[in-house]
C-alpha cells in the first residue's frame, strides 16, 4: 500500500510536470498562429481606412438602406430614418430583428421601444462616440476634420477586434487546457 501510494504520487508529479510542459509548448504555438491570423484580419479590416467599405456608412442613405424588416415604422420615435440619422445601421439576427449598431463606435443596442429616441439612446450608451457628438453634418467637414474623425473611428474598431481576439484566444486556451488535462488523466 505504501509503495503503491508513493508510486502514484510520483506518477502524479510527473504527469503535472508533463502537463505544464506540454501546455506551455502548445500555448506558445497556438499564440503565434492565432495572433498571426488575427493580425492579418486586423490589417485587412482596419488598416485601409479609406476603402469604400470603411467610408460608405458615413452616408445617411447607405445606413438607411440597411433597414429591411425593422419593426418600428410610422408613429414611432425610432423609425429607420431617425435610427440612420443617429448613426445606426440595422444588423438583425434570426432571433433579434431589432439589433442596431453604430457604424462608428460599434455600439450594439437591441430591445428598442417605440418611444426610444435613437440619438438620446446613442449618447447615453456610448458617450465617447465622436460621430453622435458631431456638431455639423459629415458633408460639411473639412478634409482635416474628416481625417481626425476617421482616426477616432479606427481606434474603436481596433479596440473591438483586439478584444474579440483576446476573448477567442482565452476560450481556445481554456478548451485546450481541458483537453490536455483529460488526456493526462486518461493516461494515468
Ligand atoms: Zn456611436
Amino acid at each position: 500500500m505504501t509503495l503503491l501510494a508513493t508510486h502514484q504520487s510520483k506518477h502524479r508529479m510527473q504527469t503535472s510536470a508533463e502537463i505544464s510542459k506540454t501546455f506551455s509548448f502548445a500555448s506558445g504555438v497556438a499564440i503565434v498562429s492565432f495572433f498571426a491570423s488575427y493580425f492579418k484580419l486586423l490589417v485587412e479590416r482596419v488598416m485601409d481606412p479609406f476603402s469604400e467599405d470603411h467610408t460608405k456608412m458615413y452616408f445617411y442613405e447607405t445606413r438607411l438602406n440597411t433597414y429591411v424588416g425593422w419593426p418600428f415604422e410610422e408613429g414611432c420615435a425610432c423609425t429607420p430614418e431617425n435610427m440612420a440619422k443617429a448613426g445606426f445601421i440595422h444588423t438583425p439576427t434570426e432571433n433579434s430583428p431589432d439589433i442596431a449598431k453604430c457604424f462608428f463606435c460599434l455600439k450594439e443596442l437591441e430591445g428598442w421601444e417605440p418611444d426610444d429616441d435613437p440619438e438620446k439612446e446613442h449618447k447615453s450608451h456610448s458617450p465617447s462616440c465622436n460621430f453622435i457628438s458631431l456638431k455639423k453634418s459629415v458633408n460639411d467637414l473639412t478634409v482635416e476634420e474628416f481625417l481626425k474623425l476617421q482616426k477616432e473611428k479606427q481606434k474603436f474598431h481596433i479596440k473591438k477586434y483586439c478584444n474579440e481576439a483576446i476573448t477567442k484566444f482565452e476560450e481556445a486556451a481554456k478548451s485546450r487546457r481541458g483537453e490536455i488535462i483529460k488526456t493526462a488523466m486518461d493516461e494515468e
